[in-house]
């Protein structure tokens, strides 16, 4: 009922609200937003905004480059303000939009659709995802001329208090932010490298995690400039110290009831559990070009960090890709460890999704839980346990992307092709340049 057109207006009047910005997301993960003021809140609200596009990274086919936006009326929320500035300037709302074309259908290019999909094959047998997050991001300081630098703000670490850990204050400003925007924060803390910072906040199903996820990004990057600092979501900003990742919780949930609990299977696991993370052991080395998207991306996924480099699942230890916490009954989970928080959130869930029922619907069987410290394994111990390795870097990636057709298919061939073309150009680009660890290693020498 608070999700109806009239009731939104009247929110919007209500609260006074000047600007609502209607926002998309591009294939890399980019959120673009059309700003439209007071009158044209009643024809934005009727999805009859059109834009142009063909500027936007993985939507140019020029042929179809007028599309309409229609906004999700459930993600209608009013932003706090962020300063008094922006506060003189009038009240802004936003609302996350799905992709349409003039004759109505939906636009293939649209990762959100991607997800949508997804949810709905999960929706045929009973199932929704539900998805818990943890996004790491580094706080550091800017230079006097605006940009950022890798100086971080404090060099405190894991769990540290202040004054140790200079980041409370601003962790406590984002947190308020969150609240007052509906988030339940579960708790935020100072994590393991110097400027690193964590804010978990409470499972919801894989769709709205998604908008959250890209809402989260969008508050604390927006507050950390208040603070006169750069929030970077950056997997691996500084050799030799942690990476930020992106952990996402998952489980499926059957009328109400978590699916992957079963107190007479094994480990206390479903057998759709059990299904599911096969599925994603299967399918993880094709997926890590979209969970882990960047050059940097790889440079996280190392051994000793706690960064997933071996495709294993444990019950018991953070040096496999998936971990199951020990809590059962409905937090009963899986941890799958590699997301790192630059990812498109939409697009990530969705092959996590995909991969997780492909393996119900082939009924796959996990190998053995490990239950050592994979970085402390021989290479013939691991040969022995038939554990693989994922891609080393973003070529290797796309690669095993493209061999991998049931995650091809959940992408959809317009969108797979895009995105493989502008990962293919990023990895050419990074080749071709002369990086300062090569002058440093060789110039003297050679
Ligand atoms: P870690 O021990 O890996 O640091 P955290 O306690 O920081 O884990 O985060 C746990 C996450 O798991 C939270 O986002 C929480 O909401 C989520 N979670 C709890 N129960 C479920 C569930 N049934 N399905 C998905 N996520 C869940
Ligand atoms: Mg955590
Ligand atoms: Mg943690
Ligand atoms: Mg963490
Ligand atoms: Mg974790």
């Amino acid at each position: 009922p608070d999700h109806t057109p009239e009731r939104i207006l009247e929110r919007l009047t209500q609260e006074g609200v000047k600007f609502l910005r209607l926002q998309f997301t591009d294939i890399l993960g980019t959120v673009k937003n059309i700003e439209v003021a007071q009158s044209q809140f009643p024809k934005a609200l009727r999805g009859d905004v059109m834009f142009d596009g063909s500027a936007i990274e993985g939507f140019t086919r020029i042929e179809e480059s007028d599309m309409l936006l229609r906004p999700d009326l459930s993600t209608f929320l009013v932003y706090p303000q962020f300063s008094r500035e922006e506060g003189e300037r009038g009240k802004v709302a936003r609302l996350i939009c799905d992709v349409y074309l003039p004759d109505g259908t939906p636009f293939e290019g649209d990762p959100r659709r991607v997800l949508r999909r997804q949810i709905d094959r999960a929706a045929a047998l009973g199932l929704s995802l539900h998805c818990g997050p943890e996004p790491e991001f580094f706080l550091f300081e800017r230079a006097a001329s605006g940009h950022g630098t890798t100086t971080t703000n404090d060099h405190a670490g894991y769990f540290d208090l202040a004054p140790i850990d200079r980041g409370e204050r601003i962790r406590r400003e984002i947190t308020n932010k969150l609240v007052e925007m509906g988030f339940e924060i579960e708790g935020a803390h100072h994590e393991v490298a110097p400027g690193q910072h964590e804010i978990d906040f409470g499972y919801a199903p894989a769709l709205q995690t998604a908008d959250a996820i890209s809402t989260f990004k969008f508050v604390v990057k927006r507050v950390a400039l208040e603070y006169g600092l750069l929030a970077s979501f950056l997997p691996k900003p500084a050799s030799g110290v942690s990476g930020s990742g992106m952990h996402c919780h998952l489980s499926l949930f059957r009328d109400g009831h978590n699916a992957f609990a079963d107190p007479e299977g094994e480990y206390g696991l479903s057998r759709l559990a059990l299904n599911f993370i096969a599925g994603l052991l299967e399918h993880a080395p094709g997926m890590v070009a979209v969970t882990n998207p960047l050059v940097n991306s790889y440079k996280r996924l190392v051994p000793g960090y706690e960064a997933p480099v071996n495709v294993a699942w444990s019950t018991s230890n953070r040096s496999a890709l998936i971990r199951i916490p020990a809590k059962r009954g409905n937090s009963t989970r899986a941890e799958f460890r590699m997301p790192d928080p630059s990812c498109n959130p939409y697009l990530a869930l969705a092959l996590m999704l995909a991969a997780g029922l492909d393996g119900i619907e082939q009924g796959l069987e996990p190998p053995p839980a490990i239950q050592r410290n994979i970085f402390k394994m021989t290479v013939r111990e691991k040969r022995h346990h038939k554990i693989r390795e994922l891609p080393g870097n973003l070529s290797e990636a796309v690669d095993a992307l493209e061999r991998d057709e049931t995650l091809v298919a959940a992408l959809g061939e317009h969108l797979h092709d895009r995105y493989s073309e502008a990962k293919r150009q990023e990895w050419a680009e990074y080749s071709a340049t002369v990086h300062p660890w090569e002058l440093h290693r060789y110039l003297d020498l050679i």
